[in-house]
């Protein structure tokens, strides 16, 4: 049907079959084989590009999030002046979660061994090239300014200069008016929320004026109740919140579609509307919150390498290929002995953490947790919670199309965000042609869609991908391929689990990193922690994980493990 020149097919844990940047080997015992060449770190430095916007200045007293995550780091960072034995931490997955972990482990004096069961680090941030030396990427991620803790990450790791910072702005793709965008501009110089109002009010494409009262309305609540009011809405969906609210459902049209398609690969009538409050109520609260930025290149060297350098430096190991098989327990206590891998290896530590995705962690807990009534409420409870399918669509084209260089909701049944990388991505960037990264969601019935998406076949994804993009962009993707830019390539990624379902009433059930086993810890991005399934969420969960163990080690009592919900008690 469409010129397709190229089908390049990767579904996660694949990527051995590619060329891998940023691989390490080792073998365990011996000490770790990676050797940290900086050259990412140091000397790929770029120069902004003309197009980027300045780095925000998070770093003051009134950005209470960043300010409390600064906080954080420091308090962690304290512990090791007390540390007089460094101890052993095993941290199995190296996702963002897990690297966190490690990161913050060895600043509290101990010592990180990261086990990672792929060939490459990242997780849902992994990507490899492939044979003609492209990248391919499991997501298109943006960072925004309400991402404290990876800010603060950023900064404490001397990269921020890789962030690419976008205009302060919402950019909709209109479904009604084809070839067109609609932007809500948040104005330079005016502060929160009166920035936020001021975009809201001046747009007058999506929203009458009467609907932007109905709108502003409801909120108010959450503006006065902040987070406890946002936690108490987790058992209704976005449709049940608006009803119970009066909020006309064109704003739902217009804008929680695609807000929630964005946030959790979620139609709005299965999501919960805390995945939407949590959002708005950072957007509105400060004044950077909503700006977006694009990583300077792949995010396995550019933000991942800068990690692992810096537990490097400090001691910590780290291996790819190693895949947890079962975690021994001691059959009096419940605690963890060792880790045995699926090679038969056994590694051993003062302590364990397990950084998986729930789907893979739920797989290995020991029948002893599920059972032993102490322990077994907290574990139970995770059965309630599940990856939600989403397909990342790279299309290389033969020449450019309209330029944008920033991130766009899309607007569109089968698409959620996209943006041209060729324009947004300095690794990436392209004068002559564009290369689309799509988010392709819902995929299943789960996430509200009748067809499994997973379980089609790459030319289907791709060919459906460009019958939405025709619709929206038809003077420049047509469907015969004749006249327009033309696909010369294709890759798709689907990850069948990624971040947890955000249906409505999971929260009560996302765990404490603290777990009632003695010398084992949690993090993910599905623990419970403010800021959903994020990458802001998976840095913040690895934290505190490693808070909990530096106060473990400490002998000071940890965060104490959350109550557990009535039906699993
Ligand atoms: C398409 C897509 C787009 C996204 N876009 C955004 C975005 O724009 N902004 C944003 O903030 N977030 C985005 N996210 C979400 C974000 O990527 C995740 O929230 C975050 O990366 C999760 O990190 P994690 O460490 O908690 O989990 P993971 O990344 O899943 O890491 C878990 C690790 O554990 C490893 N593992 C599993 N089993 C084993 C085992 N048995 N032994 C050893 N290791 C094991 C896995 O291989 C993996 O590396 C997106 C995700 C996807 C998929």
């Amino acid at each position: 049907m469409f010129n397709l020149l190229k089908f390049h097919s990767h579904s996660r844990g694949m990527a051995s079959s590619h060329a891998v940047s940023f691989a390490f080997s080792s073998s365990l015992g011996s000490r770790f084989k990676y050797k940290p060449t900086r050259v990412s770190s140091k000397l790929r430095v770029v120069p902004p590009r003309a197009g980027d916007y300045p780095k925000p200045d998070l770093d003051v007293p009134s950005n209470k999030n960043f300010q409390e995550a600064k906080a954080l780091s420091s308090s962690i960072a304290s512990n090791a002046t007390s540390v007089t034995t460094p101890q052993r931490v095993i941290i199995v997955g190296g996702g963002l979660a897990g690297l966190s972990c490690a990161k913050y482990v060895s600043d509290a004096g101990h010592v990180p061994v990261v086990l990672e069961r792929g060939k490459v680090l990242g997780g849902k941030v992994s990507a490899w090239r492939d044979k003609d030396g492209d990248w391919i990427e499991t997501g298109l991620h943006i960072f925004f300014g309400a991402y404290p803790n990876m800010m603060n990450l950023f900064a404490e790791l001397g990269i921020e200069n890789r962030l690419q910072w976008k205009e302060h702005a919402m950019t909709f793709a209109m479904a009604d008016y084809p070839g067109e965008f609609t932007k809500f501009t948040f104005p330079k110089g005016l502060p929160a929320p009166f920035n936020m109002a001021y975009a809201i009010l001046s747009n007058d494409k999506m929203l009458s004026p009467v609907e932007k009262i109905q709108t502003g309305v409801p909120l108010v609540p959450m503006l006065l109740g902040g987070q406890e009011y946002i936690d108490a809405q987790d058992e209704l969906s976005v449709q049940q919140w608006m009803k119970k609210n009066g909020m006309p459902d064109n704003v739902r049209k217009e804008l929680f579609i695609a807000m929630g398609k964005a946030l959790d690969f979620i139609d709005s009538d299965k999501l919960s509307m805390t995945v939407i409050l949590t959002a708005m109520n950072r957007f509105i609260n400060e004044t950077h919150g909503s700006k977006t930025a694009f990583l300077d290149g792949n995010q396995p060297d550019r933000l991942c390498k800068p990690m692992v350098d810096h537990f490097y430096n400090k001691g910590g190991e780290v291996h790819t290929e190693k895949a947890l098989k079962k975690w021994l327990v001691d059959e009096t206590n419940g605690n963890v002995t060792g880790v045995e891998l699926t090679s038969g290896e056994i590694i051993t530590g003062d302590h364990y953490v397990s950084a998986m995705a729930v789907d893979a962690f739920k797989l290995t807990i020991p029948d002893k947790w599920m059972t032993d009534t102490d322990t077994k409420p907290f574990f139970t409870q995770l059965n309630e919670l599940k990856g939600i399918p989403v397909i990342n669509v790279h299309l290389w084209f033969d020449k450019k199309l309209k330029k944008y260089d920033g991130l766009v909701f899309s607007r569109s049944k089968l698409l959620s965000v996209y943006a041209d990388m060729s324009e947004c991505c300095k690794e990436y960037a392209d004068s002559e042609k564009s290369m689309l990264e799509l988010v392709f969601a819902p995929c299943d019935a789960t996430a509200g869609s009748s067809k499994n998406w997973i379980a089609a076949s790459d030319e289907e994804i791709v060919n459906a991908t460009l019958e939405e993009l025709s619709r929206l962009f038809p003077n420049e993707i047509t469907l015969d391929g004749k006249t327009g830019a033309k696909v010369i390539k294709s890759a798709i990624v689907k990850t069948p689990r990624s971040v947890y379902a955000a249906v409505p009433g999971r929260n009560k059930y996302r765990p404490s990193q603290t777990t009632p086993i003695q010398n084992f810890t949690l993090a993910g991005d599905y623990t419970s922690q403010k800021f959903l399934g994020s990458m802001e969420g998976a840095v913040l969960s690895g934290k505190l994980a490693a808070e909990v163990v530096a106060d473990k080690f400490a002998g000071r009592a940890p965060k104490p493990v959350k109550e557990i919900a009535k039906e699993f008690r």
